[in-house]
């Protein structure tokens, strides 16, 4: 027979007992949060994120299919991403939509996650991959500051691992961490992509063209292909600018940049590297070649007038300097062998402007 005390001191130890049980299990629920925010929130960059969000979800919560759609209005992420060179069909997963009335029906719905069992045709918005379609789905909302920036779509062949009535604090933790984060990263590459662009004429600047000289140096050396530098300088510019004004030249510069770039190819570089000079760098182009769009560009800029505010109308020309590296020393490095193709096709310039201006030169 136990005594009064004795049995309110058992009760106390099983209350004790049942609250560090509680305890425990909250921490653990805590572990787990933390090791899902220090993935997401250790990512360095776009597509590092990325590949987080599809590789730890799918792993760590054993999910078959995750996809994400993010809202891009204007175009604005794409078109940074594709500046900065990543490489979206990588992320069959990825998608992009104008804005979230194109998810049809879901886009009413999207106040918080939906759980529940998959229906062929209402969530095929969300799950776009053709080699899976799972058996329970979450669709989660991801917000900042009370905008809807994307969805990110849960997918599971288990028809009871995501049902209507389950509780979704985790859901909702990880979906805000993961708005957090892509916010972070989409407005880091947005600042990574000013920094590398020239304000006036929204071509590549000096900087960028630099890092990417290095970069295809080096692997041109290593793929061995032909890689060729086109100087492009305005001429008589002050003249241009003495004429039509500042306004004007300026005018004149931002045409000259866009008729060079519609010659190139997306995967060409092309930069202001100072007043009026441009420097494009021609990927796994031959001199030959090189100087074929050498001089469509001379040409696209010579032949039609520029059409000045103020309706009058000025006639611009360039002269162009061409040198192609092909297999450099191996001994060379990466800065000197950049340096001498530049200088290589600065002196073919130096020649096009002695000999007439208005004209292309490939160096020998
Ligand atoms: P050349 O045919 O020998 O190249 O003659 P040029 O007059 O084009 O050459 P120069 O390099 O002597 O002059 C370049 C001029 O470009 C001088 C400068 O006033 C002008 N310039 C430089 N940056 C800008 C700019 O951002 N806007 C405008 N409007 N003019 C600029
Ligand atoms: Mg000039
Ligand atoms: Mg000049």
């Amino acid at each position: 027979m136990q005594n009064p005390l004795q049995q309110e001191n058992r009760e106390l130890r099983q209350q004790l007992g049942l609250l560090l049980e509680q305890a425990r299990a909250n921490q653990e629920i805590m572990q787990r949060y933390q090791q899902f925010d220090l993935q997401f929130i250790g990512a360095d960059g776009f597509r590092d994120l990325i590949e987080r969000i599809f590789d730890t979800l799918s792993a760590s919560s054993d999910l078959d299919v995750v996809t994400l759609t993010l809202f891009d209005a204007d175009h604005d992420i794409r078109r940074i991403l594709a500046e900065l060179q990543v490489d979206l069909s990588l992320f069959p997963n990825l998608a992009f939509l104008e804005h979230s009335r194109q998810l049809g029906w879901l886009h009413g719905r999207l106040q918080a996650p939906l759980l529940g069992r998959y229906h062929a045709g209402e969530y095929d918005a969300c799950f776009f991959s053709p080699d899976m379609t799972p058996a329970s789905i979450a669709i989660v909302p991801l917000r900042r500051n009370h905008r809807l920036i994307g969805v990110l779509c849960l997918g599971s062949r288990d028809v009871s691992r995501f049902a209507a009535d389950m509780a979704t604090d985790f859901i909702e933790h990880m979906a805000s961490i993961v708005a957090v984060c892509l916010e972070n990263v989409i407005n880091t590459e947005r600042l990574k992509h000013i920094g590398l662009i020239d304000p006036l004429t929204g071509v590549n600047n000096r900087r960028y063209v630099e890092q990417r000289l290095l970069e295809e140096v080096g692997r041109t050396r290593r793929q061995a292909y032909s890689l060729t530098c086109l100087y492009i300088d305005i001429d008589h510019f002050k003249k241009i600018n003495d004429s039509a004004g500042h306004h004007g030249g300026d005018l004149v510069l931002r045409e000259v940049a866009s008729r060079i770039k519609a010659e190139l190819r997306l995967s060409d570089a092309l930069g202001r590297f100072g007043g009026e000079e441009f420097v494009a760098l021609l990927i796994d182009a031959p001199l030959g070649d090189a100087l074929v769009v050498a001089e469509r560009i001379r040409a696209g800029v010579a032949n039609q007038p520029f059409l000045l505010a103020d309706r009058n109308q000025i006639q611009v020309t360039v002269s162009i300097g061409a040198a192609t590296l092909i297999a450099p020393p191996r001994t060379d490095s990466l800065e000197t062998i950049a340096e001498e193709l530049l200088g290589r096709a600065d002196r073919a310039l130096y020649q096009a402007k002695e000999s007439g201006r208005n004209r292309v030169i490939g160096a020998q």
